[in-house]
């Protein structure tokens, strides 16, 4: 069964090994484990529900708290501390259109707000009701997970979009085709929150962005049905998809999506690769996106965290042996280290192997490591896990991501990491804080950068640090030029942030869209962009 109060399945883990433990207490400091609050005493907190019986809704306490929050870190420390008091007041799993459009006409005789939700994996605030007084029902989509159509002649599939990752990734494969568009969310969230969201899979580099991916799709709004038709390029005005993308549930409910889809590919295969340091990983990975190497992916760690996935990866005898070796062959305390996937045709494939490997030599990198790229390829979906296991040992995690130009994308890493330093010292806080390039282009990367604190003892003086820092931190990567999201969205916690990329203007114009689908303004207000 899926946690209630964190991530993943009740039977899965990610231990946190002894030698990782000690390191973590050295550089940080132990966290407070004070014990979580148990799931009776949270649905104790569920209030009456302030909708009448319907045979749509649900008032059921347990579905209300399923549906409360997402991952943001005030979600956790939220749900784990018991201090959760915002719930919808009924969830409506749709099975159908007609569901959504009787959720419309629900909402729009009660005056309540309506939530669409698909697996809740929003890590900034996207599916929280608000506490505005409002009734507020959430709209569960994960019963609509069917593939309608695949299309061998133009590789376009129709999915209801309620589908999550391994149900749509398994029904493609079962016709020999794969969508490849993996999140690390990817267990759980859906396809109609990827469109929503302008979700970005670790292989986007090959497979494309979810913009990328998506082509066509049926949407329900207030004011009526949107169609979008796939088309493989249209030169008749603006593009209506790219409206919808990241609207975040503010314009309409998307109830199916037209996908781009693939083959499977011959080979899909991950390499470590180590560099003398990040520059030199960030040169080499410069000059395969500019050159247009048909690589999948290229992840690469700052030091800090290339010795942090070393001294995490549970394999103390392996990683200690790995060290000895890489500092006898020069790759010392400064190295980094690039995962590199090569995914597609076997001849192409290893052709892009061959340059790669060139280019990553010319650059000082040590390539390529199979071991490594493996371990990662068999981890890729269970990392997130780890942050259970780091909250119950007193340690609060959370993520900070955008997308910069190349010129100055280290040093603006670099100004990210040291702004949350900054924030959580002047708190007395210790801070453990790393950054990957998570997504390569030619004309610059994402910045993805993960920090680790000790947990306080009380749970507000944790939220009360991390809203600190993510205030400074969002302003620092505004001030940097830098998007302020990458691929999490905006949800509640980057929405003051928007205008700083759109303008004045472009928020009155997006208010103006959205106003027009829905036009009472019942879908998932406050969102993106407040009211
Ligand atoms: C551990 C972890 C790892 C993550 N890794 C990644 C990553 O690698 N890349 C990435 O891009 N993101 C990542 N995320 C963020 C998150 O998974 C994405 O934002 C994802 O796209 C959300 O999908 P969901 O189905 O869970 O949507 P939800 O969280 O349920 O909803 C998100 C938003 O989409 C709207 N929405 C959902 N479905 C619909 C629909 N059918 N119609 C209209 N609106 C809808 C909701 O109203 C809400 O505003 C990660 C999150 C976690 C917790």
């Amino acid at each position: 069964m899926r946690r209630w109060n964190g991530w993943g399945q009740d039977t899965t883990d990610y231990p946190l090994p002894e030698p990782a433990a000690e390191y973590l207490a050295d550089l940080i400091g132990s966290g407070s484990t004070t014990p979580d609050a148990t799931r009776e005493q949270v649905l104790g907190n569920v209030p009456a529900s302030r909708m009448t019986a319907d045979p749509l809704l649900s008032l059921e306490p347990a579905d209300r708290l399923r549906h409360a929050c997402g991952h943001s870190l005030p979600d956790w420390v939220a749900i784990r501390s018991g201090t959760l008091r915002t719930f919808p007041d009924a969830v409506i799993y749709a099975g159908s259109e007609d569901d959504v459009r009787s959720a419309f006409s629900l909402c729009r005789q009660t005056g309540a707000a309506l939530i669409p939700y698909g697996g809740g994996t929003s890590v900034v605030g996207h599916i929280n009701p608000l506490p505005d007084g409002r009734p507020t029902v959430t709209l569960d989509l994960s019963r609509l997970r069917q593939m309608r159509t695949l299309d061998d002649s133009n590789h376009v599939a129709v999915f209801d979009a309620g589908v999550c990752g391994p149900d749509l990734e398994a029904q493609l494969a079962a016709r020999g085709y794969t969508l490849g568009h993996f999140p690390q969310s990817f267990e759980f969230s859906t396809l109609g929150g990827w469109v929503a969201t302008r979700s970005c899979g670790q292989q986007s580099y090959y497979y494309g962005r979810i913009e990328d991916l998506f082509c066509g799709g049926h949407v329900e709004t207030p004011a009526g049905v949107i169609d979008l038709p796939d088309l493989p390029a249209s030169a008749a005005g603006p593009d209506l998809r790219q409206l919808l993308l990241g609207s975040e549930g503010r314009m309409g409910v998307i109830t199916q999506a037209h996908v781009r889809v693939r083959r499977l590919p011959e080979t899909d295969a991950f390499y470590g690769v180590f560099f003398p340091d990040w520059a030199a990983g960030a040169a080499a990975v410069q000059e395969m996106a500019q050159g247009g190497l048909p690589v999948s992916m290229m992840r690469l760690s700052d030091a800090q965290e290339t010795e942090t996935t070393l001294a995490l990866a549970g394999k103390p005898d392996l990683t200690r042996w790995a060290d000895r070796g890489l500092r006898l062959a020069g790759y010392g305390a400064t190295r980094s280290l690039l995962i590199l996937g090569i995914t597609g045709e076997q001849r192409r494939a290893r052709q892009a192997l061959g340059h790669a490997r060139n280019i990553c030599r010319k650059h000082g990198g040590l390539f390529p490591i199979g071991m490594i790229g493996h371990m990662w390829q068999k981890s890729r979906f269970l990392t997130p896990y780890l942050r259970n296991t780091l909250w119950e040992r007193g340690y609060a995690l959370d993520t900070v991501e955008t997308a910069l130009p190349w010129a100055g994308a280290l040093d603006a890493a670099g100004t990210i990491q040291q702004t949350l330093r900054d924030a959580f010292a002047a708190q007395n806080i210790r801070l453990l804080v790393f950054t990957h390039l998570s997504h390569i282009y030619a004309d610059g990367a994402s910045a993805y950068t993960t920090y680790i604190f000790p947990r306080a003892k009380e749970s507000e003086a944790t939220v009360a640090a991390w809203r600190a820092a993510k205030a400074a931190v969002s302003r620092t990567i505004v001030g940097l030029g830098g998007t302020i999201s990458h691929q999490h969205g905006v949800g509640l916690d980057h929405a003051p942030f928007l205008e700083a990329e759109k303008g004045l203007a472009g928020i009155a114009a997006l208010h103006a869209a959205f106003r027009t689908f829905d036009p009472e303004g019942m879908l998932n207000p406050g969102k993106l962009i407040a009211a």
